[in-house]
């Protein structure tokens, strides 16, 4: 059966807004405060799930109340979580995060939990995770761990989606065994470090980490939606025109999405404008993975906005 193996992290956003941050020693009141359930691998094992695929969630939580959340939260979506783990020795994964009215924001996370996630975890799961048609990783577990899981999955010929943020560097001969690199610009630049300011550029740089061996790169451009670049083919879709209120989870909207596209065998042109469509809706709403589309809002939305030009 074609299913998704997601192995990353799930970590409870702890989000305060106010008017600006308190100054050292000083203490103020602020607006707002929500728990707000995210991880970058939870996100896009939601979206995945929400586009119609069966996915599987792989990862490590603290056996206290922001764990059961995040569970709750994926079960919901139908993504499986028989195996991740619950350890009783450190807590659940956080990103605290204060967000400034200026739109200025502070983020700090704690893996807690999310650095369990290592070669022996990965080893004792192997039988299940085997199993997938793709497998999606993010740098939010231990990054040794991320590599281990590439190189053993290309032994084993299951392709790898790979979404490198936060970025940090990877090495070549890892990077090789990568199917499928979906990057942002700032993480582009990670890659190759030249000067991107026009969609030229962006596909420039994707043909360099084509000539890397990587065969499909994906560069997400926010507001001008995204570009694949392989030997083959260069597309760039322009990003759906909405009223974007908080383009949180965005990219993780579209990675999900263009991963359960890869794996019913569509076109990569239609995966990159289900994509886009998936995450141009989440834009239109606050939140994270309440945020995220399920797959029959998305068809209706891109087939209305292609018809009708709906805006
Ligand atoms: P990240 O949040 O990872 O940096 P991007 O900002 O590139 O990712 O956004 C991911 C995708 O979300 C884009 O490729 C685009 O399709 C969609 N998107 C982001 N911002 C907007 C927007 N303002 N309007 C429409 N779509 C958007």
């Amino acid at each position: 059966m074609n299913r998704i193996s997601v192995i990353g992290s799930l970590n409870m956003d702890l989000v305060i807004q106010t008017e600006r941050v308190p100054l050292a020693g000083e203490t103020i009141s602020g607006r707002d405060f929500n728990l707000i359930p995210g991880g970058k691998g939870a996100n896009q094992a939601i979206a995945a799930a929400k586009a119609g695929s069966p996915t599987s969630m792989f990862g490590c939580v603290g056996d206290d109340e922001f764990g059961e959340v995040l569970l709750n939260s994926l079960k919901d979506a139908g993504v499986n979580t028989v195996n991740v783990s619950k350890t009783s020795k450190v807590r659940t994964g956080v990103a605290s995060i204060i967000l400034e009215s200026s739109g200025e924001n502070r983020i700090i996370i704690i893996s807690g939990a999310n650095n369990l996630v290592d070669a022996a975890y990965v080893d004792s799961h192997w039988d299940e995770i085997k199993l997938s048609s793709l497998i999606l990783l993010q740098h939010e577990i231990p990054l040794e761990t991320c590599h281990y899981i590439i190189k053993k999955a290309h032994a084993s010929s299951i392709p790898v989606m790979l979404n490198p943020a936060p970025f940090h560097e990877i090495p070549t001969d890892v990077l090789t065994k990568v199917d499928y690199l979906v990057v942002n610009e700032v993480e582009l630049q990670g890659i190759v470090p030249a000067q991107v300011s026009s969609i030229e550029d962006v596909i420039r740089a994707g043909k360099e980490i084509n000539q890397m061996g990587v065969k499909q790169v994906l560069i997400t451009l926010g507001g001008d939606g995204a570009v694949l670049v392989s030997n083959e083919e260069v597309i760039h879709q322009p990003a759906f025109t909405v009223n974007a209120v908080d383009t949180t989870a965005a990219g993780d909207t579209f990675v999900g999405y263009f991963a359960s596209a890869i794996i019913n065998g569509f076109g990569l042109k239609q995966a990159l404008v289900n994509s886009c469509g998936a995450a141009a809706l989440a834009v239109t709403k606050v939140g994270a993975q309440s945020s995220i589309p399920c797959n029959d809002d998305t068809q209706s939305f891109v087939q209305k906005y292609t018809t009708e030009g709906v805006r």
